[in-house]
């Protein structure tokens, strides 16, 4: 708990309105208020930093994202200092509930991978891991949704980022970025890189306050700028184009956030941000490793690089340049620190996001780095040659550039000291099916980490009054030790404590109602089981099939209104990449059913669907807490790990999934009868496809979702138009419905029928509910951090 000044808290906060050049605190608008409040508390925070614990290897985390949602709220909460604060503001009769909603989310990230980076960002600072971690500043953060007659419209995201009151630029700390041209051989035939373009990195660093430790660590950003001071004499020859453009080339490449989730596009612009961000990082590391007072063939022992996904790899081939070209080092000598600084982690095994960069391409941009990377594979032959000689198969599989293409997951296996997964069986599948035969090389190479979330931001930030009743009842441990909620089961036997649990939850639904009342203006029941699935949308996350359920409980509920089910609302939050058409298609689907359903009279006390639009951190943090049932249904082998699920179960929402991701061991934590899981295993998918899956046969046999695919067809959702949902019906299809979506159907419904008859004893429902928040402790991203260090980072050889 920080110690509160409150002469320096109004003192600083004068300093602020009086650079807005006003004359007291109370003309400041609500959003000037959050901008002085959030200075404010920046000023007061670097006096509290400690220092790094010197006997472990400092963390350098890289990922393309950070998905860190509202930070002063969060920061309030990690200081220590909400109450304070929310007092000190009174005095102004200022509500500091109100003034936190003028913050704009960060959205520097797409989903999953980047929220996950932001929760290890909370729990290395909160668990005291030594680190800092490395993004880019984009000018535009993902973009912003809302629906224009039931379709995706995306907009700019200009999230204001120069007036960002967290920022801190750190001057100093520029770093020059090269990119282009050719290699030239001196005179001893050495080769030598001779660039085209030079940017500059500045450094815009955010600060991670830890819980209540006193420690602020470093999240910091790279943005691009030209290098040089614009060029008059260039300009004033006329030569206006040439002196123009590395402006040009430098204010676009952190512009833009790419949108795609699990889906690499192979842009050049891409390419250039993500060397630009590890040429600046891998500087920036070595710079502060020589202020340590270490030398370079220490770097090991001093600094570890973790990678998240393979967006970083091109830092790899970067410390090997800096290592060979400007230290003179031997390429065994430079190899073996590359070895041990670089850990990988890996987050999925699917095709299409697996990054592979034309050869072409990355030699016109990279040329040394192009070349290093051929030697990275000439290095690593003969040790191939002597496990599978003369088997051109696998060389062909294991090498890094084949086909003139260059692939990054293959780089990051050869060249780093460890892998990981994010669930159990996910690194199971990394090993078995992608990564066999680099497994049989180096056998403990390969981890499993399962992800883990932050219980500040999603439970005692996103859900104040189940925090405070878990403090009342177990005490306030649990927030830095998250398996303490085990010792909320034995209040399960109280009814008392239930009794505020439900109560709880049934406050947070209504809070939630407002809110889609407000964005949608729908009405929603706030009695009704409220079933969510909130996430990117993407075809193996499925939620076709949850809208095929949904038009099942439809036809059932028109054929018999009177039918006994209790209500539900159906919520869904997603965003699809902006060219993945089949995605747009889903939601457009969603929305014309949603409409179709809501006015229907015969059904729509029962039955109510809403897809709240522009999901992002801040809309997570609203539904989370008032979610009754978790939509996990992804098909099984596809999901990495899911983070959401562990989210939503913490918040006492019950899993419906299959046996995917961390559902595997959601489902082991929570035990079987607490969970609804059904749908084809892994074993079973490969067994299905094996034998050659023909979604047709499955429509067939199954006349009831035979009705439910024709009425898509029918028009009755959309005016007549018998085709707008194409898309999608032709995947379920002719497109060989490759996500299983059929196969699953019956099952799926079979357990919907189970966990709506759960729902009626609404006394057996709330223990079950208590028991999933008591029994996900370990799901908690301080473990997932600990898991790191004796695994990985940490571990001694
Ligand atoms: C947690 C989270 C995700 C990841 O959700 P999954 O269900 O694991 O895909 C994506 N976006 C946001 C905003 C999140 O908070």
């Amino acid at each position: 708990m920080q110690t509160f000044n409150t002469a320096q808290f109004h003192d600083s906060l004068a300093r602020q309105w009086r650079s807005f050049g006003l004359q007291s605190a109370q003309q400041m608008t609500q959003h000037q208020w959050w901008q002085a409040l959030s200075r404010t508390l920046n000023e007061l925070l670097p006096l509290q930093a400690t220092a790094p614990n010197t006997q472990q290897r400092q963390v350098n985390y890289i990922s393309m994202e950070f998905l860190i949602g509202r930070l002063t709220g969060n920061n309030l909460l990690n200081l220590g200092l909400y109450q304070q604060v929310k007092t000190a503001l009174a005095d102004y009769e200022v509500d500091l509930t109100d003034l936190l909603e003028q913050e704009v989310d960060p959205a520097l990230g797409n989903g999953g991978l980047g929220r996950l980076a932001a929760c290890f960002l909370d729990s290395m600072a909160t668990i005291g891991q030594s680190a800092i971690s490395y993004g880019l500043n984009y000018q535009y953060g993902l973009f912003r949704q809302s629906f224009k007659q039931g379709h995706q419209h995306e907009s700019p995201d200009n999230w204001l980022r120069e007036h960002y009151p967290w920022f801190s630029r750190n001057e100093t700390l520029n770093v020059h970025v090269n990119f282009g041209g050719k290699l030239v051989k001196n005179a001893k035939g050495v080769e030598r890189w001779e660039p085209a373009l030079t940017l500059v990195g500045e450094a815009w660093d955010l600060p991670v306050v830890g819980y209540q430790n006193g420690v602020v660590q470093t999240l910091r950003l790279w943005q691009s700028t030209h290098s040089e001071p614009f060029d008059l004499t260039l300009f004033n020859d006329g030569k206006f184009l040439q002196s123009e453009r590395p402006g040009i080339e430098a204010a676009k490449l952190t512009k833009v956030l790419y949108p795609n989730d699990n889906h690499t596009a192979g842009k050049r612009l891409r390419l250039m941000q993500q060397y630009f961000q590890c040429a600046c990082s891998v500087a920036d590391i070595l710079r502060r490793h020589y202020l340590a007072g270490h030398k370079i063939e220490q770097l090991a022992d001093y600094q570890v690089i973790q990678l998240n996904d393979t967006h970083p790899t091109i830092a790899i081939p970067e410390l090997m340049r800096i290592l060979l070209d400007e230290h003179q080092m031997s390429w065994d000598k430079a190899w073996a620190i590359v070895n041990k600084t670089f850990a990988y982690t890996n987050h999925t095994l699917m095709p299409e996001a697996l990054e592979c960069w034309s050869a072409s391409l990355m030699q016109s941009l990279l040329p040394r780095h192009f070349a290093i990377i051929k030697q990275i594979d000439a290095h690593f032959k003969p040790l191939v040659e002597k496990n599978w000689p003369k088997d051109k198969a696998v060389w062909e599989k294991l090498c890094i550039i084949h086909n003139r293409q260059v692939r990054m997951g293959n780089m990051c296996v050869i060249s780093g000291f460890a892998v990981n997964g994010v669930a159990a069986l996910h690194s199971d599948l990394v090993v078995k099916d992608l990564f066999p035969e680099y497994n049989q090389l180096w056998p403990n190479k390969f981890h499993n980490v399962t992800n883990g979330i932050t219980p500040r931001r999603w439970l005692k930030q996103c859900n104040p009054a189940l925090a405070s009743l878990i403090d009342d009842s177990i005490g306030t441990g649990w927030v830095t030790d998250l398996d303490q909620l085990k010792k909320l089961e034995p209040f399960i036997g109280d009814a008392a404590f239930r009794q505020r649990y439900q109560q709880i939850k049934d406050d947070n639904k209504l809070h939630l109602a407002r809110y889609v009342k407000q964005v949608t203006g729908l009405v929603i029941n706030p009695e009704a089981i409220f079933d969510v699935q909130i996430k990117r949308l993407h075809e193996y996350k499925r939620q076709h099939l949850n809208l095929l359920h949904i038009l099942s409980l439809y036809r059932q509920l028109r054929d018999n209104p009177s039918l006994d089910i209790p209500p539900r609302v159906f919520l869904f939050a997603a965003k699809a990449a902006p060219g993945y058409y089949l995605a747009k298609n889903i939601i457009y689907a969603i929305n014309c059913v949603a409409e179709k359903i809501n006015n229907d009279p015969l059904v729509n006390q029962k039955l109510q669907v809403v897809f709240i639009p522009d999901y992002k951190v801040s809309v997570a943090e609203l539904i989370i807490p008032a979610a009754d049932v978790s939509e996990q249904i992804s098909t099984a082998g596809k999901e990495a790990s899911g983070t959401g699920n562990m989210k939503l179960a913490l918040n006492g929402a019950l899993t419906i999934g299959t046996l995917d991701g961390a559902n595997v061991e959601i489902a082991q934590e929570v035990g079987n009868e607490n969970i609804f899981i059904f749908g084809h295993t892994v074993e079973q998918v490969n067994a299905l496809k094996a034998s050659g899956y023909d979604p047709l046969k499955w429509r067939k046999k199954d006349k009831h979702l035979d009705t439910i695919l024709k009425e898509l067809s029918s028009g009755v959702f959309t005016q007549g138009n018998k085709h707008a949902f194409d898309l999608m019906l032709n995947s379920l299809g002719s497109g060989g419905d490759p996500y299983l979506v059929l196969a699953d159907f019956a099952d799926y419904c079979e357990a919907q029928k189970r966990m709506g008859e759960h729902f009626v004893d609404r006394d057996l429902w709330t223990r079950t509910t208590i028991l999933n928040t008591a029994r996900v402790g370990m799901f908690s991203s301080d473990r997932s951090i600990r898991d790191y260090q004796q695994r990985i980072w940490q571990r001694k050889a």
